[in-house]
Parts: C-alpha cells; sequence; structure tokens
C-alpha cells in the first residue's frame, strides 16, 4: 500500500515535539484549565482584568481614569525591565532584540546602547517574564504608568498618598498587586461566571480528546489555580453541552484539584481538603488517600503519585503557564509537560502566507552570502598584493579594486531589496513584536523556554484528537549551523 496517502493533521493541529513522547507510556494525564482546558478570548477578559485594576489603582488615589486597554500592546513572552520601565523581546540568548520605553518604542541604536553589555537573566528579579496570556493587561497597564511616571503625572497623587519618590520598579509593585486583587477578589470571576458567552471560546474537540484518553486507559485529572466555584461553573459552561448523554465533565476526571497553588503544588507537600460538599464548597482535611472521583481542594503532586502509584515519567501534565505548568512540573517531579500556545496559530498562518516571499529572501541572502564571500576574497588578494606575500593575484591592482567597487555596489542594491522583505518578516503575525517563536533571525526567548521546559507544545488541547492517544511523537533530528553544508559550499 502506498503510505504516502495516509496524511498528517495539517500544521495548526499538530502536536510539536521537543522531546521523544510515547503517549502509550503514559499512565496519569494532568490538564491545567484557564487558558488549557478552557480558551478565552483575551481581549474581552483582559480588558475585565484591566479595568478591575484600573479602578483600584484609581481608588487609591492615581490619576488612572482615563487609560484605555490596548490588547495588541504586548504578547506571551515578553519582558518587563522592571528597572528602567521597558517591555522587551529577547532571542534565545537573552540579548533584546524589540524594545518599549513604556508604550514607546526605543529606536534600535538607543536599544542597541541600553542592553548591548548583558544579556537578560529571568533569575534577576529585574525581571519579569511574560508567561501567561493573564500577563496582557498587567504589561499593558504597566507601560502606561510608565509614561504617567516619565511625564510627572503620578508625582502629586504619589506624594500625597506616600511621600516619597515612585520609581519604575515600586509602580510594577503596585500595578502587579492591582492586578493580583483583581483575580484574587470574587467580582471579576462573578462577571465571567454570570456572562461565560463574551469570554469563553467553545471547543468540542476538547471534551472528545478527553474522552479517547480516558478510554484509552489513562487517569485523567484536572489540576487548575481556579477557585472551586469557577472551575465548577467554567467547566460545565463549556463541556457538559459536548458530553454524551446523561454524562457531565466530572465523569471524564479521575480526580480534580482545585486551588492547586501551582508552583507550589509541584514543589512542596501542601494540605488537601476534600470539598466534602460541592454546592456551598464546604472544606474538610484530607487525612487518609485521597480517592478517585472526587474533588480535592490544594495537595500536591507527590500526593497525586502516590495515590496513582505512578512515577514522573508516567505522568503529563498539559498547561498554558510556561513556569507554573511546564519549568516546575518537570524540574521537581520529572513529570513529561506539554505547553498549550494558542498563538502558535496565528504564527503558522503568517508563516504560510509569507512562504513565496520566504523563498525570494532566502535566495537573495545566498547571494548575498556568497557576493559577500567573493569581496572578501578580492580584500585578500589586494592585500596580498600590497604586501607582496603569499600567493599573488593574476589581476593588477586596479582591475582588482574596480571589480571590488562593482560587487559592493551589486551588493548595496540587493541590500536595498532585502531590506523591505525582512522587516515584513521581522513584524509577521504581529505588527509590534513579530512572530511569537522568533526574534530577528533567531530562536525568540519564548521558544527557548519552550524548547527547555516543554517536551511538546501544540495550539490547542483539542489537537490530542487527530493525534489520538496512541501516538509515538519523535523529536525531529534538530538542524545544526552544520547541516546545511560547510559555510562558503557550493
Ligand atoms: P489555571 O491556569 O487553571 O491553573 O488557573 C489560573 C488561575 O490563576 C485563574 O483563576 C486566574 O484567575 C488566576 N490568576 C492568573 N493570574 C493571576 C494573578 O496575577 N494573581 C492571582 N491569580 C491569578
Ligand atoms: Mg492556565
Amino acid at each position: 500500500m502506498n503510505d504516502s496517502v495516509f496524511p498528517l493533521p495539517p500544521p495548526k493541529e499538530r502536536i510539536y515535539c521537543n522531546r521523544t513522547l510515547n503517549m502509550r507510556t503514559i499512565r496519569a494525564i494532568g490538564f491545567d484549565m484557564d487558558y488549557t482546558l478552557i480558551h478565552y478570548h483575551p481581549e474581552p477578559w483582559e480588558r475585565r482584568a484591566y479595568e478591575h485594576a484600573k479602578r483600584r489603582l484609581a481608588s487609591a488615589g492615581w490619576p488612572v481614569g482615563h487609560l484605555e486597554f490596548d490588547p495588541e500592546f504586548a504578547t506571551l513572552g515578553l519582558i518587563m525591565d522592571l528597572e528602567l520601565g521597558n517591555v522587551v523581546k529577547a532571542n534565545r540568548f537573552g540579548y533584546v532584540k524589540r524594545a518599549y520605553h513604556g508604550t514607546q518604542e526605543v529606536d534600535f541604536t538607543e536599544m542597541r546602547e541600553i542592553y548591548a553589555r548583558e544579556p537578560i537573566d529571568l533569575a534577576d528579579s529585574r525581571y519579569r517574564f511574560m508567561n501567561t496570556l493573564f500577563a496582557l493587561s498587567e504589561a499593558h497597564l504597566y507601560a502606561q504608568v510608565v509614561d504617567m511616571l516619565d511625564a510627572g503625572e503620578l508625582e502629586k497623587a504619589n506624594d500625597e498618598l506616600r511621600g516619597q519618590p515612585l520609581g519604575y520598579s515600586e509602580a510594577y509593585r503596585l500595578v502587579r498587586g492591582a492586578i493580583d486583587e483583581a483575580h484574587m477578589m470574587g467580582e471579576l470571576k462573578a462577571e465571567i461566571i454570570a456572562e461565560p458567552d463574551q469570554f469563553v471560546a467553545l471547543d468540542p474537540d476538547i471534551p472528545l480528546a478527553l474522552m479517547d484518553l480516558k478510554h484509552a486507559g489513562k487517569k485523567v485529572m484536572l489540576i487548575t489555580n481556579s477557585g472551586w466555584p469557577y472551575t465548577r461553573a467554567m467547566m460545565e459552561w463549556s463541556f457538559d453541552r459536548f458530553m454524551p448523554k446523561s454524562k457531565g465533565w466530572r465523569d471524564l476526571f479521575d480526580i480534580v484539584i482545585v486551588a492547586a497553588r501551582k508552583p507550589a503544588f509541584f514543589s512542596g507537600e501542601n494540605p488537601v481538603f476534600d470539598v466534602v460538599d460541592e454546592d456551598r464548597g464546604l472544606l474538610q482535611p484530607v487525612l487518609g488517600n485521597l480517592e478517585d472521583g472526587r474533588v480535592y481542594h490544594g495537595g500536591s503532586a507527590a500526593q497525586v503519585e502516590r495515590h496513582l502509584g505512578v512515577r514522573g515519567e508516567d505522568v503529563l501534565y498539559v498547561g498554558d503557564h510556561i513556569f507554573s505548568d511546564v519549568n516546575v512540573s518537570k524540574r521537581m517531579h520529572r513529570w513529561r509537560t506539554a505547553l498549550v500556545v494558542r498563538e502558535l496559530e496565528q504564527d503558522l498562518e503568517a508563516l504560510e502566507a509569507f512562504k513565496p516571499r520566504q523563498a525570494e529572501l532566502t535566495a537573495m541572502m545566498d547571494r548575498k552570502e556568497r557576493m559577500e564571500h567573493r569581496l572578501s576574497q578580492m580584500r585578500l588578494d589586494l592585500q596580498r598584493l600590497e604586501f607582496g606575500y603569499g600567493p599573488q593575484p593574476e589581476e593588477r591592482a586596479e582591475a582588482l579594486e574596480r571589480a571590488a567597487r562593482d560587487l559592493r555596489k551589486d551588493l548595496r542594491s540587493l541590500d536595498a531589496e532585502i531590506a523591505p522583505l525582512a522587516e515584513e518578516y521581522s513584524r509577521l503575525s504581529n505588527e509590534r513584536w513579530g512572530l511569537l517563536m522568533r526574534a530577528g533571525n533567531d530562536k525568540s526567548h519564548l521558544a527557548r523556554q519552550i524548547e527547555k521546559n516543554a517536551d511538546i507544545y501544540m495550539s490547542r488541547v483539542g489537537n490530542f484528537l487527530g493525534n489520538t492517544p496512541f501516538v509515538y511523537l519523535r523529536s525531529p533530528r534538530g538542524s545544526l549551523p552544520h547541516d546545511h553544508g560547510p559555510a562558503g559550499g557550493s
């Protein structure tokens, strides 16, 4: 049989693999909820969070009432530099490739001057990585507050309130606190629960994919930081409509853990409570073992492993938070990890549309490399002629100089052809920040984080559907600079 007739899922529906993973060896699979099992429309969700945080700052006396949320300002994987009040995008080595001070783009030369000396190190408390889409509101509000600080618009309010000047770091702490409170206090969540259709993107593939996994013999778990009433409301609304008759979302999960306090869930032994009265959310400490079919509040990865009788490598955790969901789970427990990155779909679409232009760009870059190589050879010939050493060129100096001049001219016109295409490439998918996984010609810092921490990644959990619970995901051979032939080859 001709096996080329067996199609693979289309690119947007694939699961991409950094580290080989045979799904058949996975005995338990845990899912995060927010932005994993449930995808929110980031614009209305973040706008609502932003409005709540802004109101908190306003009630503390900050003149922020006029500010408007721009959902396009930031994206996943950017880094806030709290010392300088900047939002930046870095490549895999931590070198900054694009920067905004407040809401204004920093020009290239200035950016180079600021960041040329040291690459960004996320272990430094000066930097905050944007791990999830929940950071969109925070980043924009912070940038606007930086603008206001620069314009002296916060001085008066601040003097009255605190009696000391406010710096970029302190301003961040206050913005962060306001966003944090917006998430923690009930109002925002109550608004989402009241109008879920405004905020949640329904996806029938997800419940079906989970049913496939469960019937393939895997233990299926929900492990979320959200509280019980919110989790229940969101899951009921998004899942129950797609479940077979007389079944509900609870039937999909062997165990449900809410208020998990990730990343602490993965790094310690938190107390665990049984949600004994699910309607009233009453909690009771768990003294013995966990039991299947129940809802727990808190707990730890170690407890889950004991309950299921599995080792870390038997468990796959699927989440959207680069630090809490995939970095810590892997580092502390060796769980296998999957990251959900919805925006990957935009990147894939933009790259597909750019394909013909990319072919042109690649061809021009190849020509440029060859021309530059020829020019370097000519310079060396001239140098050897001038100093009279080594093999001497056949051409005379004047002829070589003329040829070099012509080649330089050709290179300049080639550069002028390349520039608009390269610029277009750098703004693909997102006008401000470009492709999520790229920075300049290199991988972005986000791409590096994903590579380091996520064994596999995909744009949506529903992609498990087309890939089946039996898929053997193999990492690509990995490309090294010398895979494409030695530099200067024909
Ligand atoms: P998970 O992704 O299902 O683990 O849940 C994420 C939960 O964390 C949601 O309930 C969010 O509202 C909440 N969350 C996100 N960002 C913050 C924050 O900055 N402070 C407090 N809670 C947050
Ligand atoms: Mg999440």
